[in-house]
């Protein structure tokens, strides 16, 4: 059997946006196919295979709402919803209906490939036989299934919040994550604490797992946002 790896369907009508999320993801070495309507974007999913699916919700000829909804009826392919600004309601359906994950539009296409990369990898670790997936950077490792931190061999405790966080970052360990996106990912769509919660928690986390260690993993970059690196 030929296992058909990173084919990804976009469902975009806005044409200059789905044109250029397609040229970005065949430089990166996927195979595209895309659509600008609703009901077309469904045809081409029932008619190949697809490995992941981005999906806009203001569609014309049937809204991403419902083309995910018969999506779900017969597949499990991870989709990563194409929202706008302020439609929470959306949001909220879409996970609700089924998504993996959601983007904001405007967003970097760094960050639309970081979720793809997280979206598939997901999707191939669950098929994988229950293998707890340790996230390591240097000395740091944090293990999802036991909800274990450990610096050094040392386990430090961690509030949930913190272990969220710190885990959201290994996940998506060198890739530079901005405050607004690991806000809506620990603290949710309708959080209205602002992003200065980002910052205090990375400083709760810096006390409990760098600070006593003298070891530094969570990097600040300037005006955008945290990222935790392999050291070189
Ligand atoms: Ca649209």
């Amino acid at each position: 059997m030929i296992i058909q790896m990173g084919r990804i369907l976009i469902i975009e009508d806005e044409e200059k946006i789905a044109r250029f999320v397609e040229l970005e993801l065949i430089h990166e070495g996927y195979e595209v196919e895309k659509s600008y309507n609703g009901r077309d974007g469904l045809k081409l999913f029932e008619a190949h295979p697809f490995d992941l699916v981005l999906l806009d919700i203001m569609l014309p000829g049937l809204n991403g709402i419902e083309v995910l909804r018969r999506i779900r009826q017969f597949s499990d392919v991870p989709v990563i919803l194409l929202t706008a600004r302020d439609a929470v309601v959306d949001k909220v359906t879409g996970l609700d209906g089924g998504a993996d994950d959601y983007i904001t539009k405007p967003f970097a296409i760094e960050e639309l490939l970081a979720r793809i990369r997280v979206a598939l990898r997901k999707k191939s670790g669950s098929n994988t036989s229950g293998s707890s997936d340790r996230l390591k950077a240097g000395t740091l490792e944090l293990d999802p299934m036991k909800r274990e931190v450990r610096v050094r061999g040392s386990l430090v405790n961690l509030t949930k919040k913190e272990f969220d966080l710190l885990h959201y970052l290994l996940e998506n360990k060198n890739i530079v994550l901005s405050r607004e996106t690991i806000l809506e990912k620990i603290w949710g769509y309708d959080f209205s604490g602002g992003t200065n919660a980002v910052d205090v928690y990375v400083r709760y986390l810096r006390a409990k797992i760098e600070e006593p260690f003298d070891e530094k993993f969570i990097h600040t970059v300037r005006g955008v946002g945290y990222v935790i690196k392999d050291e070189e």
